[in-house]
């Protein structure tokens, strides 16, 4: 249930962040009619099925990225404390959460905020204080995520005189660093890799120009690898 308020909430902040609005201030409204949404229209997942995914005066389409957001958010909640009854649990809930609108954000504006990126790292550090892995483990794990993106950007500048990597990956590894601890961090990147060239191979079956330019959302990847990793470990 916390998963899905927290993904309404995901839901609704990516798309103000990404459009640049406030999130703050305002309240939510149909993007259509712009009509103000009564409580009773936030209702995570129940108002679209209530309402069949239409908004109630203007009859357009609710967009799905709303439930979809919503659904990943609930599922997060569930399999974290299904795989981790307790704090460990809700530490690893609100882990996949920050996961999560990372990767709407990336996938969505190639962009990773840093206020999203540095309360991952903080908050992954923070939590080695009570639970494993270690704290020595995580700050390790922070200083190479850091580190191997980084090099791998400035090396790749220095060769094609080219950005290939946005400023916010690095920072994004060193949170997911600092969540799973070093020895995972080859695992969720190779596994993030793994998933961007499926992604590629099954667009360019589809018809799509595939090539050495190609931009992938690198921070989605590392963070839809590092969820499953930590359920796996915990
Ligand atoms: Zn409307």
């Amino acid at each position: 249930m916390a998963g899905l308020v927290f993904g309404s909430f995901i839901a609704a902040l990516t798309q103000r962040w990404g459009e640049g609005r406030s999130i703050a201030h305002g309240r939510s409204a149909c993007d259509s009619c712009a009509a103000p949404l009564r409580w009773f229209e936030l209702l995570p997942v129940l108002s679209f099925a209530l309402q069949r995914g239409r908004c109630r005066r203007c009859a357009a389409r609710i967009p799905a990225r709303h439930l979809a957001i919503e659904l990943a958010a609930g599922l997060i909640g569930a399999l974290a404390l299904l795989a981790a009854p307790g704090a460990a649990g809700w530490a690893g809930a609100g882990f996949g959460w920050l996961l999560l609108a990372l990767t709407v954000l990336d996938s969505e504006h190639f962009w990773l905020p840093d206020a999203l990126t540095l309360p991952l790292l903080a908050t992954g550090l923070a939590a080695g204080i009570w639970l494993e892995p270690s704290l020595a483990e995580r700050a390790i794990g922070a200083a190479a995520g850091y580190a191997s993106l980084a090099g791998i950007a400035l090396g790749y500048r220095l060769l094609t005189r080219r950005d290939g990597m946005g400023g916010g990956d690095p920072k994004l590894l060193a949170g997911i660093g600092a969540w799973l601890g070093w020895p995972l961090l080859p695992f969720v990147v190779l596994a993030a890799a793994l998933l961007g060239l499926t992604l590629a191979l099954l667009d360019r079956l589809r018809g799509g120009e595939v090539g050495r330019l190609t931009r992938l959302p690198l921070g989605a990847l590392l963070a839809t690898a590092a969820f499953p990793a930590w359920l796996l470990v915990v």
